[in-house]
């Protein structure tokens, strides 16, 4: 069967990781470093192109959630991963004393990354970070939707790397389906959950292992000891930070009824605050498409009609807004389970609350739903906070803030069930990226051969004997 193009840069990519599989500290360190600074000396240009793809994205909203937290996670790379690279001595199984093990970190080979439009630029280049930084080469298929930044990116890695090294594959699904399906060492999806679970069924044909990091509705619960002042200003940050479409922005609030009305007005006058006008506002990103601006509207039609209150931030005019594709905080309450608001992911700036009169309440609601990618608790009550935090599982958590806990290099990030499985982000990309290969170091002195056949009783009286260390 002839190869195609993809097919041929993976095998490209291969045959030159096969001559030189053990890279050198010093070769990745050059790698991210280079990366770093091509990065750092396109920050216009990647403002640009984000803004034109989204058709207004905030500029300072791209320096915070792209270009630093890249660089973060660069710099974090750069401190800590050669210690990383060690080779770790382990402890030896009794028995088999005095021989001993050790685990040596190698790279895979070649990592398959393919990312969403919504943080176009960190969600191709920190799962790059921790491929290059464990020796792999990688291909990058960005999404369709940001074209400018996909150009954009394959330029400029195209400039500081060989395409036997860092591949960028521009396109739509069909390039998406035809890479999904190569037999890479390790693919890396960052997207939504359906799409997820069809690129876990092209992976396993070829027995490529996966690291899917998906999306889902993140939970906030507002406890009685919360300080709602500040709940309100992070949730609100949290919310409208790229107009919403952040995997880890809060989905839904959950709260008693009797403050919802007050905990609605407040975020609403939170927001206008923020942002004194939607339209036109620089400062205030649109929706990614027509499709997605569609989507958000039919989501609060279809709660309107089956009896939500809606509550809606500015009073900016509705053609400009449409025409700009923006949607301000728009609250909603009195929410009931068969609305889709509550259904599906929203990934925009709608918030719906829903009554909860009790933490065990929250807890249950929490539970009784898909595993989410992240979890938010506001309050002061430790005792409450644990017990939160032992007997809820979502794939990460952030106390008294929402989305930041993402930004910590030294915590895994990544999803649990529907909103994913695996994690990256510093040491732990590290080992996503890396086979972690055990080896046993037998000593001249070993009492196997006291097991070796025929078996006869004194073998079996050094089992007894064995049993009792086991
Ligand atoms: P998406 O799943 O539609 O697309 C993601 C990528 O998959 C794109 O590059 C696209 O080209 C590719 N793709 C599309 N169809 C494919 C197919 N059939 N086979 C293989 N690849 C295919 O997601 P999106 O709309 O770009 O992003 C939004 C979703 O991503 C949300 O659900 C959000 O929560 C999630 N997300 C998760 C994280 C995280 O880190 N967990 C981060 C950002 C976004």
């Amino acid at each position: 069967m002839s190869k195609t193009n993809l097919g041929k840069i993976l095998t490209a990519q291969r045959t030159a990781f096969n001559a030189s599989p053990n890279s050198s500290w010093a070769e990745r360190k050059n790698n991210i470093i280079k990366l770093g600074e091509a990065i750092a000396d396109n920050e216009a240009n990647f403002q640009h192109a984000i803004s034109e793809d989204f058709g207004n994205r905030s500029f300072v909203e791209t320096t915070i959630a792209e270009m630093a937290i890249v660089q973060g996670g660069i710099k974090h790379a750069l401190k800590h991963t050669q210690k990383w690279m060690r080779t770790r001595k382990a402890p030896t199984t009794m028995q088999f004393k005095p021989a001993s093990n050790k685990i040596i970190p190698q790279p895979l080979g070649v990592v398959g990354i393919i990312s969403p439009w919504n943080y176009p630029l960190q969600l191709a280049i920190m799962p790059l970070i921790g491929a290059l930084g464990a020796g792999n080469r990688a291909m990058i298929k960005p999404s369709e939707f940001t074209p400018k930044l996909s150009e954009l990116l394959k330029s400029v890695l195209g400039e500081i790397f060989c395409n036997d090294e860092v591949y960028v594959a521009v396109g739509g699904v069909k390039v998406a389906q035809e890479f999904s399906s190569l037999a890479f060492d390790h693919l890396i999806f960052t997207g939504s959950t359906n799409v997820g679970r069809i690129v876990a069924g092209a992976a396993a044909k070829n027995l490529t292992p996966v690291t899917l990091e998906l999306g889902g509705k993140s939970p906030v619960i507002i406890d009685e000891s919360a300080n709602q002042t500040l709940a309100i200003s992070r949730i609100t940050n949290g919310k409208l930070l790229n107009a919403g479409q952040t995997c880890v922005a809060p989905d839904y609030v959950l709260m008693p009824k009797q403050e919802i009305d007050a905990f609605s007005k407040a975020l609403i006058a939170k927001a206008e605050e923020f942002y004194p006008t939607f339209a036109g506002n620089p400062d205030y990103t649109s929706i990614i498409a027509d499709s997605h601006y569609a989507r958000l509207q039919g989501l609060l039609e279809d709660a309107e009609n089956k009896g939500a209150i809606l509550r809606t931030a500015g009073d900016d005019d509705t053609q400009v807004m449409a025409k700009e594709r923006r949607i301000p905080l728009t609250v909603v309450t009195n929410t009931k389970p068969n609305m889709k608001i509550m259904q599906e992911e929203i990934f925009g700036p709608l918030l719906p609350i829903v009554a909860s009169e009790t933490l065990e309440n929250s807890m249950q609601y929490v539970q009784e739903h898909d595993r989410p990618l992240a979890l938010y608790w506001f309050g002061e009550n430790k005792a409450r906070r644990d017990h939160v935090l032992n007997n809820t599982i979502s794939g990460g958590v952030s106390i008294n803030e929402t989305a930041w806990h993402v930004v910590q290099e030294d915590i895994p990030f990544g999803g649990v069930g529907p909103s994913g499985m695996g994690a990256y982000h510093g040491e732990h990309g590290f080992k996503t990226f890396s086979h972690m290969k055990g080896v046993f170091f037998q000593s001249k002195f070993s009492g196997g051969k006291m097991l070796y056949p025929p078996y006869t009783e004194k073998t079996q009286k050094v089992l007894n004997m064995m049993k009792k260390f086991m």
